[in-house]
């Protein structure tokens, strides 16, 4: 038997089971809101080419509409000015796509706490508990925010300062590049925090990840049916050519 047998007997059998750790993309799909004066992307939108009609009779088919950061998506180091000249979407290995998934839940701390961050001291005690990050994984932030995910205001949960939501402070993003993680996934609309605009430096889980050829995966669900460690991670983004990132769907094998 050679791994993909045994992996694809353990499907056949219940002994694995693939988790669908996506949103679904949709026009009501939540996306950034950056504040004036900076541009901000498109939701999704579908335009009916044809619907079984005079335009087509026999198929249905849509053009899409929207950003390259649009619901459950990855960041690729051309996205962010300390990784632009490093890969776009297209030209990332699929051996980084493909990895260990490892989570990390905080979603008590982060239900009382919505501006809850990753400190460098959290990821420490993860490893004196657990051990070591393994090489090349997909560390995942479980926070339990996906559970807001079909109410926008909620999911940005913004106030006169601006969204509320968990993410990794500025040292702990620090800790994250320099690890040997392959990506970093969240539950939120984007890798790092509601207030991360006003850090130092601003947006820190960009900063440093996508600087350091590290890449980011938002809006995933469903990370509370994936153990601590033991499940394969598999990130699909489109091989958009020079894409700064790409709506994506992401599934989780995880033994039963
Ligand atoms: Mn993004």
């Amino acid at each position: 038997m050679t791994a993909i047998t045994g992996l694809l007997a353990a499907l056949a059998s219940g002994d694995a089971e693939i988790v669908d750790v996506t949103a679904p993309l949709s026009p009501q799909t939540p996306i950034l809101q950056l504040p004036p004066p900076f541009a901000n992307t498109i939701p999704l939108s579908l335009e009916k080419v044809s619907e079984f009609d005079e335009d087509g009779p026999f198929w249905g088919w849509n053009n899409i509409h929207t950003g390259e950061h649009t619901g459950t998506h990855l960041d690729a180091p051309k996205h962010w000015a300390t990784g632009r000249d490093g890969h776009s979407v297209d030209t990332i290995a699929p051996s980084r796509l493909i990895g260990p998934a490892v989570v990390l839940d905080f979603s008590a701390e982060a239900t009382a706490d919505p501006d809850f961050l990753l400190e460098p001291a959290h990821l420490d005690g993860y490893v004196a508990e657990h051990g070591p990050l393994q090489e090349g994984a997909w560390l995942l932030f479980r926070t339990g925010w996906s559970s807001r995910g079909a109410d926008p205001v909620a999911f940005t949960n913004a106030d006169e300062n601006g969204p509320h939501s968990p993410g990794v402070s500025a040292a702990g993003a620090q800790w994250l590049a320099a690890s040997g993680i392959s990506g970093f996934g969240v539950e939120t609309v984007g890798i790092d925090a509601g207030q991360a605009g006003g850090m130092q430096p601003p947006f820190p889980v960009h900063h440093h990840l996508l600087g350091a050829d590290k890449y980011g995966l938002t809006q995933l669900q469903n990370l509370d049916r994936l153990p601590r460690t033991g499940a394969l991670l598999v990130a699909a983004p489109l091989p958009i050519v020079g894409g700064t990132g790409s709506p994506a769907r992401a599934f989780a094998i995880v033994p039963a």
